[in-house]
């Protein structure tokens, strides 16, 4: 199984780009990186994060520690600002025609289809982050907080929830990961629901790409959905 490297840009005392209502990069970079972390982790994949609070990290301290841990690849997050009225998402790699290029425009895609914002294309940078990993990375500028409709938009958990998601797809089309969405839960009074239990490991659909939201539970995989969470909440199970 792969392991990933996230990076929520910033943190701590270097709060990113500022939009005028008062949100920080460096929070919705954490939120995003945080749902990024509980999706990937549900579907069995290891994560590392260079930060899990509002805490300062340099960027040698966060590429030594991907480059120490190993992964696999490097998902850099980060939000764009501009003193134009710019908006549009954009994911920047060091070099094309690598692996990093094929994973980058897998998530810019997905990334613009679920948000609606214009297309800002893969883009090349010589970022550090980028630069100086061992392993395939890319930096993903979710919009532009410098434009209110935008900032407005990430302040929202579930902008920053459905960013997570997105993100997490394009991750899976690059692993080629059984995405184990089942086919029958759209448009379910408890579809969000469903895609919660999923995604934190409580419950699962059924191999054939189903899941059968209006199927009776037995009593035992009751005991089952319960048993899961109660080990995400961490008690001593038998
Ligand atoms: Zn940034």
């Amino acid at each position: 199984m792969p392991k990933i490297g996230i990076d929520p840009g910033h943190g701590g005392s270097d709060p990113g780009a500022v939009a005028a209502s008062g949100l920080q990069e460096k929070d919705v970079t954490l939120a995003v990186g945080l749902a990024l972390r509980q999706l990937l982790q549900g579907a069995g994949i290891a994560v590392v994060m260079s930060r899990t609070g509002d805490q300062d990290v340099s960027l040698a301290d966060r590429a030594a520690l991907f480059n120490r841990e190993q992964v696999d690849l490097v998902i850099s997050l980060h939000v764009n600002s501009a003193g134009t009225p710019a908006n549009y998402a954009s994911t920047f790699i060091l070099a094309p025609g690598g692996q990093a290029e094929k994973l980058a425009r897998l998530i810019q895609a997905e990334v613009v289809a679920a948000t609606g914002w214009p297309d800002g294309g893969v883009r090349q940078a010589n970022f550090y982050i980028l630069r100086e990993t061992d392993d395939p990375a890319v930096l993903v500028e979710m919009g532009f907080i410098s434009n209110p409709e935008t900032a407005a938009q990430l302040a929202t958990p579930a902008v920053q929830q459905s960013l997570a998601r997105t993100i997490f797809r394009g991750l899976a089309l690059y692993l080629d990961l059984q995405l184990s969405e089942p086919r029958d839960i759209q448009g379910h009074w408890a579809e969000t629901a469903i895609r919660q239990v999923m995604a934190a490991g409580i419950m699962s659909g059924y191999p054939d790409g189903t899941f059968r939201p209006d199927q009776n539970a037995t009593r035992a995989e009751l005991a089952a959905a319960l048993a899961n969470l109660l080990a995400r909440l961490n008690f001593n199970t038998v």
